[in-house]
């Protein structure tokens, strides 16, 4: 990574002569630099700049896996980027014949009866979810305000219950798992919903999936799946199997759309044929041969995302799915061995796993043992910057103390991850001044991020530039 003392665009020197750069429309509040310079800054910045494509990413949770170029390339057709979305129905009959399809293939994935494409976050699917489960309780008569939620959840989960108006219910785990008695006792006729991810945010399978789903039913509640990190699972089981009435993708994470930097993104939704009739209008439908939007749904939640979501990233699901086809399956077996290989070296090493045994996709270190010496995770993490790697997710999820969360994903080399081990190998045997003070050979020191949260500054504007 190049290493540059870049000075901020209002702090480059100009010269005088520089004048004949200036915009002449009128007096711009920016510092009218000459191209040459701006050009630079830019560069250099992007070349201090760390992503999935310089190196390995393992951010639990998040997926930052690589994407294919490929999949830009399909994107930057013509044909799709000048399509408006207020083009009528009968010249855009390919965009909506990929939207059907993609919704029947995401329903075979997820064992679902139907999609809707909309949601344009995995936090915006979860809160149309939430937003079916109330508008199905409404239609039946009954009031259920609660919905429940396992203390290991990820934040989004209680947060997009809460925005659709419910009350969370928190049950604690039971060696990283769901604790069936806590959750027995949770449930009453209040119950609307439960939430949850399987694996779960430690990497666990949940494996009496069957049995909660089995009480949920019991209980004529909703058992709602978070399926963000589906390269979990991926043709090997789903979440229609397990029992699940609703789930909701990531298509950012697992299906080629890079994830981070703020979208686009897209969080489509699935549901049980019983809740078909509440998803957001308008719906992709096909009549005689012919694609049609269809708003008239009189059971529908409403409106989610203005025209269709963001076609894009459904576009690069659909060439994903369609390029993968049965082998989409490879991609678990990877993300699989990949984390469970991963972290046999790290326990190796000598790091905590708690409540050790197999792990899907992801896995979580507990690094509370390295207190005794003063260090804790962010000291560890910030020192991976200085070896050239991206620190992994840390202190989430919240029920493991100093928790290391680590994401190899699919796309890594055995190499990439063997450095990665000896790398924090070496460092649990550093010095623990060199660890407190990390990172030393990054272009930007440690941040004050307590500062950087109070005192946001977002843009050069709120740097009162005269
Ligand atoms: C990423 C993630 C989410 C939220 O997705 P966004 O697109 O960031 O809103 C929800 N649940 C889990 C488990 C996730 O990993």
């Amino acid at each position: 990574m190049a290493k540059y003392d870049e000075p901020l665009l209002n702090e480059i020197e100009k010269r005088d002569d520089d004048k004949i750069f200036e915009v002449e429309r009128e007096k711009l509040n920016i510092p009218n630099l000459n191209e040459r310079e701006v050009v630079k800054h830019f560069i250099h910045l992007s070349q201090m700049n760390y992503g999935v494509d310089t190196g390995f990413y393992p951010l639990g949770s998040c997926t930052m896996k690589y994407n294919y170029k490929l999949m830009e390339k399909v994107v930057k057709n013509d044909k799709i980027n000048y399509v408006h979305p207020l083009q009528n129905e009968k010249s855009v009959q390919g965009c909506l014949h990929i939207i059907y399809e993609l919704e029947k293939m995401l329903c075979s994935i997820t064992g679902m009866d139907a999609f809707s494409l909309q949601p344009c976050a995995g936090a915006h699917g979860e809160l149309t979810g939430m937003l079916i489960a109330k508008a199905y309780f409404e239609s039946i008569g009954e009031e259920r305000k609660e919905v429940i939620i396992p203390d290991s959840a990820h934040g989004t989960n209680p947060a997009s219950a809460k925005m659709a108006g419910f009350e969370v219910t928190e049950i604690p785990s039971k060696n990283g798992k769901v604790d069936m008695n806590a959750l027995k006792n949770a449930i009453s006729e209040k119950t609307a919903a439960f939430m949850l991810t399987n694996p779960n945010t430690l990497g666990i399978f949940e494996e009496e999936i069957i049995d909660i789903a089995e009480e949920m039913k019991k209980a004529g509640a909703i058992l709602y799946y978070d399926g963000a990190n589906m390269n979990a699972i991926l043709g090997k089981t789903n979440p229609g199997i397990m029992g699940f009435d609703i789930v909701h993708l990531n298509l950012h994470k697992t299906f080629a759309t890079p994830h981070g930097g703020g979208g686009p993104g897209a969080g489509p939704v699935g549901v049980k044929k019983y809740l078909e009739k509440f998803l957001p209008v308008p719906r992709v439908c096909k009549k005689n041969g012919d694609y049609f939007f269809d708003y008239n749904r009189p059971y529908s939640i409403g409106k989610i995302s203005n025209f269709y979501g963001n076609f894009s990233v459904l576009l690069k699901a659909y060439a994903y799915i369609l390029l993968k086809g049965r082998e989409l399956e490879k991609i678990t077996e990877r993300a699989v061995l990949n984390s469970n290989y991963l972290m046999e070296k790290l326990r190796n090493a000598g790091y905590e796993v708690p409540f050790y045994g197999r792990r899907m996709h992801e896995f979580v270190l507990s690094l509370s043992k390295l207190r005794e010496r003063g260090i804790k995770a962010i000291d560890v993490a910030k020192r991976l910057l200085d070896y050239g790697f991206h620190p992994p997710t840390i202190y989430f999820p919240l029920i493991v103390e100093e928790a290391f969360m680590i994401e190899p994903t699919e796309d890594e080399s055995k190499k990439t991850l063997d450095e990665f081990a000896d790398t924090m190998k070496k460092i649990l045997h550093e010095d623990e001044e060199i660890l407190k003070n990390s990172p030393h050979n990054m272009p930007v020191r440690r941040v004050n991020e307590v500062m950087a949260v109070r005192n946001a500054i977002l843009t050069w504007n709120d740097l009162k530039i005269h």
